[in-house]
Formats: C-alpha cells, sequence, structure tokens
C-alpha cells in the first residue's frame, strides 16, 4: 500500500506576510494518513521549516543546482537545501524545463545530486499539447523517465517520487481526465515494472495540472495515481486542505 501525498508548489509567489498568512489557515490542517509538502520559494524555505518543526508536514525547494557548491552566483546546491532542514526537491518541472532550458541530462544531474545530498526528488514529466495531439504523449514521458533512470539507474527510484503533469494542463484550469491520468499513470509504473517489479510497486506517482478541490477526488481514485502536485489551489488554504482531505 503506497502512501498517498500531497505535494504544494508555491512556484515564486508569496511574501512574508502572506506566507506567515498561508501557513496559519493551513494549521487546523489533520490528515496523518498522508504525506503533506510545501514547495516555496528558496527566499522563504527557512522560514517555513522553522515554522513547521514539530508538525509532519514537508518543506521542500523547487529546484537545485547539480553541483554541491562553487562558482555558480545565484545558484542553490541539493546539500544547501538539505542544510536549511528541507526534505524533498522538485525536479525537470516543466517551467524549468519550458523557460530555463532545462534538457533530459541537467535534469538526470539535478536529480542525482538531490538524491547525494540526502533528499527526496520529485521528477516532474509530462507532455505538451502539441505532442499529445500527434499522439506522442507515452513515447515523451518515457523517453523522459529513462533519461533519468538511465543516468540515476532504477534503484534510485526507492527513494524518490514522479509526478505527472501535462504541460497543457499546468495552470490552464483544464486538468487531464480522470482516466488520461490514470493511463499515463499506469504506462510510467509498467515502464519501471519492466526493470524492477518491486520498485514500480512502490514508488508514487502523482499528478499535477489543474487540480482543485472539486476535480481532486475523481483524479486521487486511479489505482496507480498516489496524490497529486498542486500549483495554483494550494496557495489557497482552504482549497489546498480540501484537496488534502479528497487523497
Ligand atoms: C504545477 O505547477 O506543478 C501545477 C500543477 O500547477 P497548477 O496546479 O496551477 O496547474
Amino acid at each position: 500500500m503506497r502512501r498517498r501525498v500531497v505535494a504544494a508548489n508555491w512556484k515564486m509567489h508569496g511574501s512574508t506576510a502572506t506566507i506567515e498568512r498561508l501557513l496559519k489557515e493551513l494549521q487546523p490542517l489533520r490528515v496523518p494518513q498522508i504525506d503533506v509538502v510545501l514547495l516555496p520559494p528558496i527566499a522563504y524555505l527557512s522560514d517555513v521549516v522553522a515554522h513547521l518543526r514539530g508538525s509532519s508536514i514537508r518543506v521542500g525547494a523547487q529546484n537545485v543546482h547539480p553541483e554541491p557548491e562553487g562558482a555558480y552566483t545565484g545558484e542553490v546546491s541539493a546539500e544547501m537545501v538539505k542544510d536549511l532542514g528541507a526534505t524533498c526537491v522538485l525536479v525537470g518541472h516543466s517551467e524549468r524545463r519550458r523557460l530555463f532550458g532545462e534538457g533530459d541530462e541537467v535534469i538526470a544531474r539535478k536529480f542525482v545530486a538531490a538524491l547525494r545530498a540526502g533528499l527526496e526528488p520529485i521528477l516532474c514529466v509530462g507532455e505538451t499539447l502539441a505532442e499529445r495531439e500527434a499522439g506522442e504523449a507515452e513515447k515523451v514521458v518515457t523517453a523522459q523517465l529513462d533519461a533519468v533512470v538511465g543516468v540515476a539507474g532504477v534503484g534510485a527510484l526507492k527513494n524518490a517520487m514522479i509526478a505527472y503533469e501535462p504541460v497543457w494542463a499546468i495552470g490552464t484550469g483544464r486538468s487531464a481526465t480522470p482516466s488520461d491520468a490514470q493511463g499515463m499513470h499506469r504506462t510510467i509504473r509498467e515502464r519501471i515494472r519492466a526493470l524492477d517489479p518491486a520498485i514500480a510497486d512502490g514508488v508514487r506517482i502523482l499528478y499535477g495540472g489543474s487540480i482543485n478541490a472539486g476535480n481532486a477526488a475523481s483524479l486521487f481514485a486511479g489505482a496507480d495515481v498516489d496524490g497529486g502536485l498542486v500549483g495554483g489551489a494550494s496557495l489557497n488554504a482552504g482549497q489546498f486542505m480540501e484537496i488534502c482531505r479528497a487523497a
């Protein structure tokens, strides 16, 4: 039985005041059956870790540099993120791929860096609308997965999560249908099963893309859907708590 997880990607949103308010509003959240992860902007990571000390809510980063240290102005290493008290990190989010030119090679290096530092990477994969319409969604997603597994080894997925996030569903209000989401999650799990059945059974695969309080339960009903990665709706405490309860 895989423990479900709901992760909140706050992206580049918030301020000291709004994040403090959001954390206060999240205080009534009691969902001991699942893992809840907050992914604030790096600038507020320490504040969020301090605020949540003693709580079971986990904190992660949205990005790291592959190297542990060095002359990389403006960058933050996985070791630094770990040192601040985070336990996980997003790797390969489509906004990183699309807006910052991150390709499979650097994403695989970031994935390995996260593990090296003792963080649990959440590897994001997903196809664009053009790729889906061309009938290439499965090919694209499995290639993104293979690129990381080929470098890190399938065993690395023991300490990682995967998030299937169709690019066309992110921030658009148009989520995948529950059956499309389940279908791709099954494809991902079967791809891993061909390499290692035990890892395939254990790895948690989250769905991401316009999850809200209204569609969460049906998206999470898929047998291979182990929770969600939530962007926009995670900035609203009421919505986010509903999504956690749905999981
Ligand atoms: C995301 O950015 O990972 C995401 C899923 O965003 P949204 O929920 O806003 O579509």
